[in-house]
């Protein structure tokens, strides 16, 4: 069975992220209004500007049921903005998240002579070679919760992290023709499927 995977589309790079999920082997679809959220098995929230993304979350009815969904166990992965979104909160900044991971991240960390870059970023999980990453205007990750996985560091700051059913990364794979971390998005997809087929199996 293919999870339909949604991809947030409030604002920023969603056609890039619907293309590379394809590419990937998944079904991907824009998520716009509560009713297309319903019909995501997993949710994908792209690049942007988190700010501007926060409101419109609001103003759309989105922010409860992403947050109730996720914690019922919805895969969710945050690029970039996503990352912000889903972080618990935003050093130095009195900016409201949704709070989705133990994370506290910097905006726009990597320096202004650094806004935009492509890195061979070594990421165990995903297996060699080196990853490339791009990253604009990124932010980093400044501490991690108890049970927040720590996936791969640039210049020694969080950069990819995992808690349970959530995902995050500074950089943007969507960008690049290297399908190695959608495919490990997907595969959390997966993980996360058996086991609530597993839990109904049991309850029936
Ligand atoms: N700098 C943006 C922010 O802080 C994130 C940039 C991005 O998603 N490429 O919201």
């Amino acid at each position: 069975m293919t999870t339909n995977v949604g991809v947030l589309a409030l604002q920023g790079d969603v056609d890039e992220h619907i293309a590379a999920l394809e590419r990937a082997g998944a079904a991907a679809f824009a998520v716009k209004t509560p009713a297309d959220l319903e019909r995501a098995g997993a949710l994908v929230i792209p690049g942007g500007e988190s700010t501007a993304v926060m409101k419109l979350l609001e103003r759309f009815g989105l922010k409860e049921p992403i947050v109730h969904r996720v914690a019922a166990g919805m895969p969710l992965w945050g690029t970039c903005m996503g990352m912000i979104v889903a972080a618990r909160d935003v050093a130095d900044l009195n900016q409201p998240t949704l709070g989705l991971i133990d994370i506290t991240v910097r905006r726009n960390a990597f320096g202004r002579q650094n806004e935009s870059a492509e890195v061979a970023l070594p990421i165990a999980a995903v297996g060699a070679p080196p990853f490339p990453a791009v990253f604009i205007r990124a932010p980093w990750i400044e501490r991690c919760g108890p049970n927040v996985e720590l996936l791969a560091k640039r210049d020694g700051h969080g950069v990819m992290v995992r808690e349970r059913n959530v995902l995050a990364t500074s950089f943007h794979p969507e960008l690049t023709s290297d399908r190695r971390v959608h495919r490990y998005f997907l595969a959390m997809v997966e993980q996360f499927a058996e086991r609530v087929k597993g839990k109904s199996s049991t309850a029936a």
